[in-house]
C-alpha cells in the first residue's frame, strides 16, 4: 500500500453528479466546502449574495431574486384603503365607503357617479 498522504478533495457539485474534480476548499457561511475552478468561479463571485441571502443550493442566479418593491409596498400597509378623492386612509372598504358617501357624495365604489 502507498504510504504517501495525498489529501484529496473533490469538488462538492461534482461529487454530487458523480464526478470527481479536484477542488479547492472554500469557507461559505462558516461551513467548508471544496470546489472545483469551473464551479468556484460563479460561486466565490455570489459569496456577497450569499452573505445576504444564505447558502444558496446549486444556482447562484437563484440567489439573485430580491423581494419586489411591489411586494414591500403592500405588506407596509396591510389592508389599508386610500380615498382617491381626498388621498385620507381607512382601513376597510366599508369605512372608505361611508367617508366618500359623506364626504363626496359618492354612492358605491364605481357606479351610480353622476358627472
Ligand atoms: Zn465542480
Ligand atoms: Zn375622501
Amino acid at each position: 500500500m502507498a504510504d504517501e498522504v495525498v489529501i484529496q478533495t473533490w469538488c462538492d457539485i461534482c461529487m454530487a453528479e458523480e464526478l470527481k474534480t479536484t477542488g479547492e476548499p472554500y469557507r461559505i457561511n462558516g461551513s467548508r466546502v471544496d470546489l472545483c475552478t469551473e464551479h468556484a468561479g460563479p460561486i466565490t463571485t455570489a459569496l456577497g449574495l450569499v452573505e445576504k441571502y444564505g447558502w444558496i443550493d446549486k444556482s447562484p442566479a437563484k440567489a439573485a431574486k430580491a423581494p419586489s418593491q411591489a411586494l414591500e409596498a403592500s405588506r407596509a400597509a396591510p389592508g389599508t384603503l386610500r380615498c382617491p378623492e381626498c388621498g385620507k386612509h381607512y382601513k376597510g372598504p366599508q369605512g372608505l365607503g361611508s367617508h366618500r358617501r359623506r364626504a363626496h357624495g359618492i354612492l358605491g365604489a364605481f357606479h351610480n357617479r353622476t358627472a
